[in-house]
């Protein structure tokens, strides 16, 4: 049976198809929509996920940038469901305006996909910037780039996006997802991951600018010392003012401490 996707894989878009029904199953699972939830799926490619997403839910909305996929997603996703699908580049789409015109009750959204790699890190910065409108996000993902989110102080891959993302989210990695569940096979393991924006009153952040900078100065030169790193942003006495020691690097230092700092110079 032709299913309509005639054209190769683009590597260029980050296309590794996913075919293991288990892990698309799972990832269904970790997803779990209930009525009333707004499912917006980045990248739905050849449908993977969107058409098992839409036999579940009857709903999806779905971000593609790859024309050559519209047509053929549009007509195969009908049998499944209702497909809305907004064609370009997620990295133009503002998820606080799509979650106050098509959001659940509390004018949200749940995100979801299976990320083209090599824009992981710009699409998860850009949800940051409207994680209010975002209920959760289940996204696959190089293995060691949840590894990165998810990781502590004291870890070697402790860095910006550790800090960045659990000041605003809860992370918890969910499943391992080895190459061969992909067409074409990634070279490197993949992992889903689950991250939870945390309400509104339990964000410490009072200047997410100030906090920002702070935490790209401090991990831009990550084996030089704070007072070293830190010297366009602040001095030593307001690092020891946050309780941190300026001789201390950025990867012992946990979230809070950053937060600490960066409010404290975006009182001054
Ligand atoms: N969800 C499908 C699956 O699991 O088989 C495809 C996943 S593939 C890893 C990533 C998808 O994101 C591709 O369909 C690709 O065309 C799409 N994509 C790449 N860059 C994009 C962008 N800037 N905005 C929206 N979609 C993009």
């Amino acid at each position: 049976m032709s299913t309509g996707f005639t054209e190769p894989a683009k590597k260029h878009l980050g296309q590794n198809f996913l075919h293991d029904r288990s892990v698309i199953d799972r990832i269904v699972q970790a997803i779990d929509p209930q009525p009333g939830d707004v499912v917006v799926e980045i990248g739905p490619g050849q449908g993977a996920l969107t058409f098992p997403l839409l036999k579940r839910h009857g709903d999806v909305t779905a971000i593609e940038f790859d024309r050559d996929l519209h047509a053929p997603l549009q007509a195969a996703a009908r049998e499944h469901g209702t497909l809305h699908l907004i064609e370009g580049d997620v990295l133009g789409v503002d998820f606080t305006a799509l979650a106050a015109q098509r959001g659940d009750a509390r004018g949200q959204i749940r995100l979801a996909g299976n990320l083209p790699y090599n824009l992981s890190s710009p699409i998860l910065f850009h949800a940051l910037d409207h994680a209010a409108a975002i209920r959760d996000m289940h996204f696959m993902l190089q293995k060691e780039v949840v590894e990165r989110m998810a990781a502590g102080p004291g870890s070697k891959v402790y860095g910006r996006l550790s800090v960045m993302l659990q000041a605003y989210c809860a992370v918890t990695p969910l499943f391992v997802v080895p190459p061969g569940a992909f067409r074409p096979a990634p070279k490197v393991d993949s992992a889903v991951v689950r991250l939870v924006p945390k309400p509104a009153d339990k964000i410490e952040v009072a200047d997410h600018r100030a906090f920002a900078n702070v935490v790209r100065a401090a991990f831009g030169q990550r084996r030089k010392t704070l007072r070293n790193a830190l010297n366009s942003v602040a001095d030593a006495d307001a690092i020891e003012a946050a309780g941190l020691r300026p001789d201390a690097r950025a990867e012992q230092i946990e979230v809070a401490g950053f937060v600490r700092l960066a409010n404290l110079l975006a009182s001054a």
